[in-house]
């Protein structure tokens, strides 16, 4: 099973680029952009994404002078999804995506890292339906790479060809290559 090594391997990639920031944050302000980056110019963009995020962290700075703000796109360490999860903007699917009210799966996470004291969001409900657990994506993907047993779901990322792909170099230059996607195409909470 590769979930643990995959944990183990994003903690220590965490670990390395907290230790790059400027300052610790203590919490992060989630938002959501409509579309997603691996389909290419109908999808997300992430350097137009973090311009509206580094804008706001321009006008963050300046109402709440005595803290930090600074912008996650993609480079940044937080765990996006999880953190998406617990702000209470989605569910994770059995894809292993978040599953958004508005959005479905076909959204783009960024952030603001901050140390200014804010009250934590409230994770919505599974069993609100944002992810009926129809298992299509598991049926339809080529790889086996998502299993679904019991309420127990798995990733293997070794055997998912948007994982093999971003590693061999594919870019977002090249959409239709950079991601595979047919787990969240076959989707019926993308339609
Ligand atoms: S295809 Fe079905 S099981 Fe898979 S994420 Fe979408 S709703 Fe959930
Ligand atoms: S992106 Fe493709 S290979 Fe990866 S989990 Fe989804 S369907 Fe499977």
């Amino acid at each position: 099973m590769s979930v643990p090594r995959a944990m183990a391997y994003a903690a220590e990639r965490m670990r390395r680029r907290l230790a790059e920031l400027p300052f610790l944050p203590t919490h992060a302000v989630i938002a959501l952009f409509p579309g997603r980056v691996s389909i290419g110019p109908r999808g997300g963009d992430y350097s137009a994404n973090r311009e509206v995020l580094r804008r706001d962290c321009g006008r963050l700075r300046e109402e709440h002078p005595a803290y930090r703000f600074l912008e996650s796109g993609n480079a940044y360490p937080l765990p996006a999804v999880q953190a998406a999860r617990l702000a209470g903007l989605g569910v994770i699917g059995v894809n292993g995506l978040l599953h958004t009210p508005e959005y479905g799966s076909s959204v783009t996470i960024g952030a603001v890292l901050t140390d200014m004291p804010l009250s934590d969001g409230v994770p919505l409900e599974e069993e609100d339906g944002y992810c009926p657990q129809c298992g299509e994506c598991v049926r339809q993907c080529p790889t086996g790479a998502l299993t679904y047993d019991g309420g127990t779901r798995t990733f293997e990322r070794e055997k998912c060809l948007s994982h093999l792909r971003q590693k061999q170099g594919a870019s977002l230059e090249r959409p239709g290559y950079y991601g595979c996607d047919i787990c969240q195409n076959v989707c019926p909470m993308n339609s």
